[in-house]
């Protein structure tokens, strides 16, 4: 648990930002993450709740726009989100946890085995920031790349793709269980193909069929069992799409 120093509600995202700008400040979102992390230095909270960060648009040109603080709940409740996306998301944590989780915390922890970034990858997300230096959107595989994007930055909202066909498919020690390796596969109207997939690196990744995958072994599958992994379910999901 992080020894919190000072807590901060702002209301606007300017005030976020300014708040931001301080070393050791944190955003807290869902605080699932935040509060289950041990941090070596005292925290400076910056609380997002009040910026009416959350909801579910549609935009033009099949893409949605989502908040950065709409909880994984919601995103698996929208109608309009891709029923593979919606499951992505009920996978990604439990019921309780869902209805704290956020969509921009999941993307900002980037967490490896995250099945619903790995379906966001697949759909071309793009991710919407804003820090001192003005409003910036960047692909999301680009921002898990780098994660000094988000020094002093906040994640206002997640935009993706909502056409194509989607298959998802993975592998855990239970159906229950975190995904030892997942894989997402779509494909897009003009029939390129987009696939991605998560426990094969330190965040999920975009790759292109057939690509070697170099994953670190942990306890719950060996660098050779997550490769194995990797090329079966990125053959049957390829194959599901028609690829
Ligand atoms: C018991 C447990 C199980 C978990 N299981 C999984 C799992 O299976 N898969 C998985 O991927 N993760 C898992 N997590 C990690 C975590 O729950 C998820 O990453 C979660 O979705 C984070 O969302 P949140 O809104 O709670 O983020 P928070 O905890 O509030 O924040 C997480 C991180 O993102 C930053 N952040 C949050 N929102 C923004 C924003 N708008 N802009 C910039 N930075 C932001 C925070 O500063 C922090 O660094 C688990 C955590 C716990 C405690």
């Amino acid at each position: 648990m992080p020894k919190v120093v000072e807590y901060h509600r702002p209301s606007t995202i300017d005030e976020a930002i300014g708040l931001l700008s301080r070393p050791t400040a944190t955003v807290l979102a869902g605080g699932t993450l935040v509060n289950a992390t041990p941090y070596t230095h005292p925290v400076i909270a910056v609380d997002i709740q009040d910026l009416g960060l959350d909801g579910i648009v549609e935009l033009p040109g099949a893409r949605l726009r989502v908040g950065a603080a709409t909880t994984l709940q919601q995103l698996a409740d929208h109608p309009s989100v891709p029923p593979v996306i919606r499951s992505l998301a009920e996978r990604e944590a439990t019921s309780t946890m869902r209805t704290l989780a956020t969509v921009g915390g999941t993307v900002a922890a980037g967490g490896p085995e995250s099945e619903l970034v790995t379906g966001l990858l697949a759909c071309e997300a793009e991710v919407t920031l804003r820090s001192a230096s003005g409003p910036k959107t960047i692909a999301l595989s680009d921002l898990l790349a780098d994660c000094d994007h988000l020094l002093s930055t906040l994640i206002v909202e997640i935009s993706f793709s909502t056409d194509g066909t989607m298959a998802a498919g993975r592998t855990g020690r239970t159906p229950g269980d975190r995904a030892i390796v997942s894989a997402v596969a779509r494909r897009c109207p003009d029939g390129s193909v987009v696939l991605a997939l998560s426990g094969v690196a330190p965040t999920p990744r975009q790759v292109t069929p057939g690509e070697d995958v170099d994953p670190p072994g942990d306890f719950r599958g060996s660098s050779e069992y997550r490769k194995h992994l990797a090329t079966v379910h990125s053959r049957r999901v390829l194959k599901e799409v028609g690829a």
